[in-house]
C-alpha cells in the first residue's frame, strides 16, 4: 500500500501561506506589491485592529478581467513571467503567483476589480481557500482586496500575532518605506479611519523623505549624489569570437544616509532597495559598515535608505519565498559601489554638530512614523537584518528613528574642579560604553582614498555647515574648550579632541605615504607584556615598526622600546604601547591593515594631543583652529565625542527672543 500521497490543493495552499504570510504586514506587502506591479498611481491601505480584523488595499492600477480575477487565486498563477528563463529577467515585484492563493487560504478575502477592457467589474469572495461567490458588479476601475480575520482557520498561527499596535507598527514601517521607494505614487495608510500616512505624488525621493519623515529627519541625512558605474564587461563567449564584448549594463545608487552623529544601537534603520524592492542583504550591510568604518565605532549603526537600480539580469530575485532576499551576479562590484557612494557623500558632507535646540514641533508624518516605530522596539521587523536578533549591547535599543534624528541635551560637564581626562568620559555610560549624548557625538572619520576625484558637489547640504577657517579664538572655558566666533555665530572647540583629530590625520597620512619616522628615546624603555599582549605584539610588530615604534624582544615576556612616534612623550610610551596592544586584542588576525593602522593612529594621537585643563595662549589656539579647518573631517574625535559645537546666529537671536 502506498503511504505517500499528494496533498489536496487547500492543504498545499496553507503550507505555502505559512511561507508567504507570516503576519498582517506580509499581507500588506504582497498586496501593495501587486498594486505597484499593476501600475497604480495611488495605493490606499486601510486597517482595523492592526490588520488582524481587516486589511483593505485599493489601487487605481490596470485591474483584472473576469477570468483573470478567478485565475489569480490558482497556485502559481501569474501574469508576470512565462518561462523559467524569465526568472532571470524579473522586472516586477511579484512573479511567483503565490500571494493571492496563500492569503485567501488563511483569511476571508473579497476581491473587486475591473479591467480597462471590460465594462463590468468582478467580485470574488473566498474564505479559507474556498470559493464562495463570484459576481458581476459595477466597479469604477482598479482593484480592491479586503482581507478579513487573518488566520481565522489556523488558530495556532493567530496566537503568534502580537498586539494590534505592534502589528500596526510593522505595517506602518513597511508602507512608509515603500512610499519612500516610490515617490511618484500616492500612498495612504489609515487605521480605523485615522489617517497615518497621506503622501501625494512628488517628483523626487528627497521630497518624499520630507513628506513622510519630516524636515528634521531630512536634516539629519546626507543625500547620496547619484553614482553610476558600468558592470564589468562579460568576457566574449568563446575565444574564436573576435567580436566586441557585449555592452555591459549600468548600476546606479541613490539614497540617504545618516550623518555620523546619528547612531543606532542596531541595524533596524538600514533599508535597502534593489530595483525598488525592499530586501535584506548581508553584502550591502557589510558595504554600509565599511563605508562608516572610522566614522562610527563598530558597535553602532547608521540610518540608511539605499536605492540600487540595476539591469534585471544582474540580480536573481528568486531566492526566498517572500522575495526579501536577492542574489547579485557581481557581488564585489555591488559591494564596492555601495560603499564608495556612501563614503563619498559622507566625506563631502562634513557636518558640524549644532547646539541642541528646544524640541520643535515635529511634522505630523514624522510623529506617526516615530510612534509606529516605538511600538516596534522589541519586535522583529518585517525585513530583518541577518544578525539583528542578537543585540550587540547589554540592553536592546529603546531608541526610535525619531530619537536618532533628534538631538539630545548636551553631555553634562562638572561645574567645578577639573574635567575628566580624555578617554574617560564623565557621567553614566550607555550600553555600549559610549556617552549618553550619543546622538550628538559624531566619531572620527578619515578617508583612506580621499573623496573620489569625480565626486559631484552635494546638491543640498540642508543646513549642515563646514568647519570654517576664519574663527577668532576668544579664550578657553575651564582651560579645556576654546571659545571662538565668526560671522556664523559662537563656536566651542574641545581642545584635546581637536588636536587629536589633527594628529590622527597627520599620522595616517604619513603612514600612507611612507613609514612614520620614530624618535629615538634617550633611554630604551622596558615594557612587560601579558601573554595575550605578547601574542598581539608578534602579530603586529611589523606595522608597529612602520608607525615609528622600534620595539625588540627582551627576555621572556618583555620588550624594549627604542624609538616611538615623535609627538609622544617618553613617560607616555609604555602606556601607549600597551593600549595599542589591548585595543587590537584578539582581533589582530581579523583586522584589515587599514583598520589596524587607524587604531594605532588613534592611540598615538590620543596620547600625543594637548590635554584638557591646559592653558593655551592665543597663538596656540589660533594654530589649532587653523589646523582643524584643514583637517579632512574636523568634526569628531576617535572617542565618540564631537570636537565642535556651534551656536548659530539664528539660535542666538532666537534664544534672546529677537526673532
Ligand atoms: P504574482 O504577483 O506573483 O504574479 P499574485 O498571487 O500576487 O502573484 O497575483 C496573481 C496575479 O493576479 C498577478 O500576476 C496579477 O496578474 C494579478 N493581480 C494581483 N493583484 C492585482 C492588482 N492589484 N491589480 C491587477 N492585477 C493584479
Ligand atoms: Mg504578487
Amino acid at each position: 500500500m502506498s503511504v505517500i500521497r499528494i496533498l489536496p490543493e487547500a492543504v498545499a495552499n496553507k503550507i505555502a501561506a505559512g511561507e508567504v504570510v507570516e503576519r498582517p504586514a506580509s499581507v500588506v506587502k504582497e498586496l501593495v506589491e501587486n498594486s505597484l506591479d499593476a501600475g497604480a498611481g495611488r495605493v490606499e491601505v486601510a486597517l482595523e485592529a492592526g490588520g488582524k480584523r481587516l486589511i483593505r488595499i485599493a489601487d487605481n492600477g490596470c485591474g483584472m478581467t473576469h477570468d483573470d480575477a478567478l485565475l489569480a487565486f490558482e497556485r502559481h498563477a501569474t501574469s508576470k513571467i512565462r518561462s523559467a528563463e524569465d526568472l532571470f529577467d524579473v522586472s516586477t515585484l511579484g512573479f511567483r503567483g503565490e500571494a493571492l492563493p496563500s492569503i485567501a487560504a488563511v483569511s476571508r478575502l473579497e476581491l473587486q476589480t475591473r479591467h480597462t477592457s471590460e465594462s463590468a467589474g468582478t467580485r470574488v469572495e473566498i474564505a479559507g481557500g474556498r470559493l464562495r461567490d463570484v459576481k458581476e458588479v459595477s466597479w469604477a476601475g482598479g482593484t480592491q482586496v479586503e482581507v478579513r480575520d487573518l488566520f481565522f482557520n489556523t488558530p495556532a498561527r493567530r496566537k503568534f500575532l502580537k498586539s494590534e499596535s505592534t502589528e500596526l507598527g510593522h505595517i506602518a514601517t513597511f508602507v512608509t518605506h515603500y512610499a519612500l521607494a516610490h515617490p511618484q505614487t500616492c500612498f495612504r495608510l489609515s487605521s480605523f479611519s485615522n489617517e497615518i500616512l497621506n503622501a501625494a505624488p512628488v517628483a523626487t525621493a528627497r521630497e518624499r523623505v520630507y513628506q513622510v519623515l519630516g524636515g528634521q529627519v531630512l536634516e539629519q541625512l546626507v543625500e547620496l549624489s547619484p553614482v553610476e558605474r558600468r558592470f564589468p564587461a562579460a568576457p566574449p563567449a568563446g575565444l574564436e569570437d573576435e567580436g566586441q564584448p557585449e555592452e555591459s549594463g549600468l548600476a546606479r545608487v541613490t539614497g540617504f544616509v545618516s550623518r555620523p552623529e546619528i547612531q543606532r544601537l542596531n541595524r533596524s534603520q538600514i533599508y535597502f532597495f534593489v530595483n525598488r524592492r525592499l530586501v535584506r542583504d548581508r553584502l550591502i550591510l557589510h558595504a554600509i559598515t565599511e563605508a562608516y568604518r572610522n566614522i562610527l565605532p563598530a558597535s553602532v549603526f547608521p540610518v540608511a535608505l539605499i536605492f540600487l537600480e540595476l539591469p534585471t539580469a544582474e540580480v536573481d530575485v528568486n531566492v526566498h519565498p517572500s522575495k526579501t532576499e536577492v542574489r547579485f551576479r557581481h557581488t564585489g562590484f555591488i559591494h564596492d559601489l555601495v560603499r564608495d557612494s556612501i563614503r563619498q557623500a559622507l566625506v563631502a558632507a562634513r557636518p558640524v554638530a549644532a547646539f541642541p535646540l528646544p524640541r520643535e514641533r515635529r511634522a505630523r508624518a514624522d510623529l506617526v512614523a516615530v510612534e509606529a516605530a516605538e511600538k516596534l522596539a522589541d519586535e522583529p521587523p518585517l525585513i530583518r537584518g541577518p544578525d539583528e536578533g542578537l543585540p550587540r549591547g547589554a540592553e536592546p535599543s529603546r531608541r526610535t528613528p525619531g530619537d536618532a534624528f533628534r538631538l539630545s541635551p548636551p553631555e553634562r560637564v562638572p561645574e567645578t574642579g577639573k574635567l575628566p581626562l580624555a578617554g574617560e568620559p564623565s557621567g553614566p555610560q550607555g550600553a555600549q560604553g559610549l556617552p549618553p549624548s550619543l546622538s550628538e557625538a559624531a566619531l572620527f572619520v578619515y578617508s583612506p582614498t580621499g573623496p573620489a576625484e569625480d565626486a559631484a558637489p552635494m546638491a543640498d547640504r540642508s543646513g549642515a555647515s563646514e568647519f570654517p577657517n576664519d574663527l577668532l579664538p576668544l579664550g578657553q572655558v575651564q582651560e579645556s574648550f576654546i571659545v571662538a566666533t565668526n560671522a556664523e555665530g559662537l563656536w566651542l572647540v574641545d581642545q584635546h579632541a581637536a588636536h587629536e583629530r589633527v594628529l590622527f590625520e597627520r599620522h595616517l597620512r604619513q603612514r600612507r605615504e611612507r613609514r612614520v619616522e620614530g624618535q629615538r628615546l634617550l633611554l630604551p624603555i622596558v615594557v612587560e607584556l601579558k601573554p595575550g599582549q605578547q601574542v598581539v605584539f608578534q602579530e603586529i610588530a611589523e606595522e608597529l615598526a612602520a608607525n615609528g615604534f622600534e620595539v625588540e624582544p627582551f627576555g621572556q615576556r618583555t620588550v624594549t622600546v627604542k624609538t616611538a612616534p615623535a609627538e609622544v612623550r617618553s613617560e607616555d610610551v609604555e602606556r601607549l604601547l600597551l593600549e595599542i596592544l589591548d585595543s587590537v586584542g584578539s582581533e589582530a588576525k581579523k583586522l584589515s591593515l587599514e583598520v589596524l593602522r587607524a587604531r594605532i593612529a588613534a592611540s598615538v594621537s590620543c596620547h600625543a594631543a594637548i590635554k584638557v585643563n591646559m592653558p593655551l595662549d592665543r597663538a596656540k589656539m589660533d594654530w589649532l583652529l587653523r589646523s582643524l579647518a584643514r583637517a579632512e573631517y574636523p568634526m569628531t574625535c576617535p572617542h565618540g565625542r564631537p570636537i565642535v559645537l556651534r551656536y548659530g546666529l539664528k539660535e542666538l537671536l532666537k534664544a534672546f527672543k529677537r526673532i
